[in-house]
């Protein structure tokens, strides 16, 4: 992006903002007989947490380096998503791009914050338009990479990140997943970059809410004074904490899910219900059937749960990668019904009815 002036894509409202400035903000040492925040004197959890979590910032930090300058920390993604409208676009004003199939909250979270969309889908290869999206002027663009539900990285961000005039978001949610490289070490290229990560996801940190968005110091400062003051609990950042202190573990999960995720590709690939699978550089598939309608309900009477995305990508399922144990009760639930069913996968009309 040539000659990149920030303050020209913030809103007005939010360039004057004085922030809250908490009690901690306010006395930030760590001894003393706190009488300052209105706390419960008694109790475990009864002092306010660190509204800057410092001390996972640094552990975020020495993993990623990354300066701390350079990292947000929300209540989940969806944190961080909900507050970069509200930084950077007015309401029934400022428009964002987004290009489905991919993570609903985008979209649904401008709508919150009543902003219009624009949307410029994938193309069939599940690549981005580059010349649609450029020909459109918006304040935003949330690209997913890899993406949901389609599993792919995205090529040709490149591109976008030097020629898109506004903020390029990149949600990494799916990252630790992949063969290919984050976009953070292009964080000081890019002035208009802003790349999301999460705990939720390859840390297993779901029930925690703990998202991480990394942008210039600029971006982090205008998000760190929009957000609410504590808007990490000090629960959540002792998890965090907790698991970011064990990389051990975090390996090793993460090559149970990987090989897990080749076994469930090639076992699926040789039932007549599978058509075609999407190939993945996340933690589910992207899986085209015979029938998927008919396919979700039968594992959903088996008490196997996958998504069904046959509204968004057609007669598709997209199946998260769960234990060898979970997989393995996938994978023999398809094979009887594939029994069941000749290795055509539907019933026809009659035998849908009963299901
Ligand atoms: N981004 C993507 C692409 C996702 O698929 C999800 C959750 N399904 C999220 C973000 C949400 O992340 P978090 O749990 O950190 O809010």
């Amino acid at each position: 992006m040539e000659k990149f002036d920030l303050e020209t894509l913030v809103r007005p409202n939010i360039l004057v903002l004085h922030p809250y400035s908490s009690a901690r903000d306010e006395f930030t040492g760590d001894e003393g007989i706190f009488l300052d925040a209105n706390e419960n004197p008694f109790g475990q959890t009864n002092r306010y947490p660190d509204p800057h979590q410092r001390l996972l910032k640094k552990a975020l930090s020495e993993r990623k380096q990354i300066p701390v300058e350079n990292i947000f920390i929300g209540n989940g993604s969806d944190e961080a998503i909900d507050l970069i409208y509200r930084i950077f676009c007015e309401p029934q004003q400022d428009r964002v791009i987004i290009c489905p199939p991919t993570y609903g909250m985008y979209e649904v979270s401008a709508n919150i914050n009543n902003v219009e969309v624009i949307q410029v889908p994938l193309n069939d290869q599940f690549e981005l338009d580059i010349d649609k999206i450029l020909s459109h002027r918006a304040q935003c663009i949330f690209v997913c990479s890899p993406n949901n539900p389609t599993g792919n990285r995205l090529q040709n961000i490149e591109r976008l990140l030097r020629e898109f005039q506004g903020i390029v978001i990149i949600d990494e949610a799916y990252i630790d997943f992949s063969s290919g490289s984050s976009f953070l070490k292009k964080l000081p290229y890019h002035p208009n970059l802003i790349v999301m990560q999460t705990f939720s996801k390859a840390w297993g940190l779901a029930g925690a809410r703990v998202g991480i968005a990394y942008a210039s110091a600029e971006i982090i400062a205008l998000m760190d004074k929009t957000k609410p003051p504590y808007n990490i609990s000090s629960l959540n950042q002792a998890e965090a904490l907790k698991v970011l202190s064990n990389p051990h573990e975090f390996e090793r999960q993460l090559s149970i899910i990987l090989e897990q995720r080749s076994l469930l590709e090639k076992e699926l690939k040789e039932l007549a219900v599978v058509r075609h699978i999407y190939p993945s550089d996340a933690n589910f598939l992207l899986v085209e059937v015979t029938d998927a309608n008919a396919i979700y309900q039968y594992l959903v009477d088996k008490k196997v749960i996958v998504r069904n995305r046959s509204t968004v990508v057609r007669n598709c399922l997209r199946i998260t990668v769960g234990t060898p144990e979970e997989n393995r009760v996938l994978l023999d639930a398809l094979g009887k019904m594939t029994e069941e069913t000749g290795g055509k996968g539907d019933w026809g009309k009659g035998r849908l009815g009963s299901l």
